[in-house]
């Protein structure tokens, strides 16, 4: 991708999908790594109360007292003070912990609690080129704060069997958002992850998906490989953990793949 000489404002994408394990925390942080690569200034957003996202990049979470459960719930501190830098140039990340499990009951009662995120992140917004939020397994009140913040969708759909249950409902929610929240809001695309050229039944998934979402389905698809827990093990994006491999470059194409559909800058 060509350099870019100014920075900002930043394009958010909410990388979703309420099932659990189909690879949303390593593609946030992998893509998040190789848009940095590139030049891009990124920030990821760990969305999700378990904290993977920020310990998968050396954060320890759970001493942190303030996390983006704080901002969500008060106004008491400024973003800029939350953002942790990574060992990654160009890759901050918002982190959370499991106190971030607090925050879908205590903002039930807000007014348009659904854009709470959105508000938290408005200082920032000039800052970075994009903006890649974590989000957690359900399609409930976090969720949706990720959807009315987010310019786009990134669906990420393990090559397993029954992959494609589930997908319908998360389809109607950005549905719902995107009528009622957050019109600008688009699927960016679906990211076909842990797939394995060996099993038909890889490859069968893949056949049925493009069939059923056609050119919403991108391009690049991210292999199974035990580099990926093992990068996470080592709290590392697989770019400076196994710099070379090919689960490195594909997610160094997908970053690719992304900037030309201009679902990035
Ligand atoms: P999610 O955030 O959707 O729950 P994760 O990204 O945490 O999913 O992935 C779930 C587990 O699968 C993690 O242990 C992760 O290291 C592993 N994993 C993710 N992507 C791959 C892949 N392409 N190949 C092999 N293992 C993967
Ligand atoms: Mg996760």
């Amino acid at each position: 991708p060509v350099e870019l000489k100014s920075h900002g404002p930043a394009r958010v994408i909410a990388m979703c999908n309420q099932k659990g394990g189909v690879g949303k925390t390593t593609s946030t942080i992998n893509l998040g790594a190789a848009l940095a690569e590139y030049g891009r200034k990124v920030l990821l957003v760990d969305f999700d109360p378990q904290g993977a996202l920020s310990v998968g990049l050396g954060i320890r979470a759970h001493e942190l007292d303030t996390t983006v459960y704080n901002l969500l719930v008060s106004r008491e501190d400024d973003i800029h003070d939350v953002i942790q830098p990574t060992a990654t140039d160009n890759l901050d990340v918002l982190p959370a912990n499991i106190d971030l499990s607090a925050a879908e009951v205590q903002l039930v009662g807000e007014v348009a609690r659904e854009m709470v995120l959105a508000r938290v992140l408005r200082p920032v917004l000039d800052e970075y080129d994009v903006i890649l939020i974590d989000c957690q397994p359900s399609l409930g009140l976090l969720t949706v704060n990720a959807l009315t913040a987010a310019h786009g969708v990134v669906i990420p759909l393990e090559c397993e069997f029954f992959a494609m249950r589930g997908v319908a409902l998360l389809v109607e929610t950005i549905d719902k958002v995107t009528d009622r929240l957050n019109p600008r809001l688009e699927v960016d695309g679906i990211l076909a992850t842990m797939y394995d050229g060996r099993t038909l039944h890889s490859r069968d998934v893949i056949r049925s998906v493009v069939a059923h979402f056609d050119d919403k389905v991108l391009h690049t698809v991210i292999s199974r490989t035990v580099k990926f827990p093992d990068a996470s093990l080592a709290a590392e994006p697989i770019t400076t953990y196994a710099s070379t491999h090919g689960a490195a470059e594909s997610y160094r194409q997908l970053a690719r793949e992304l900037v030309a559909r201009g679902a990035v800058a």
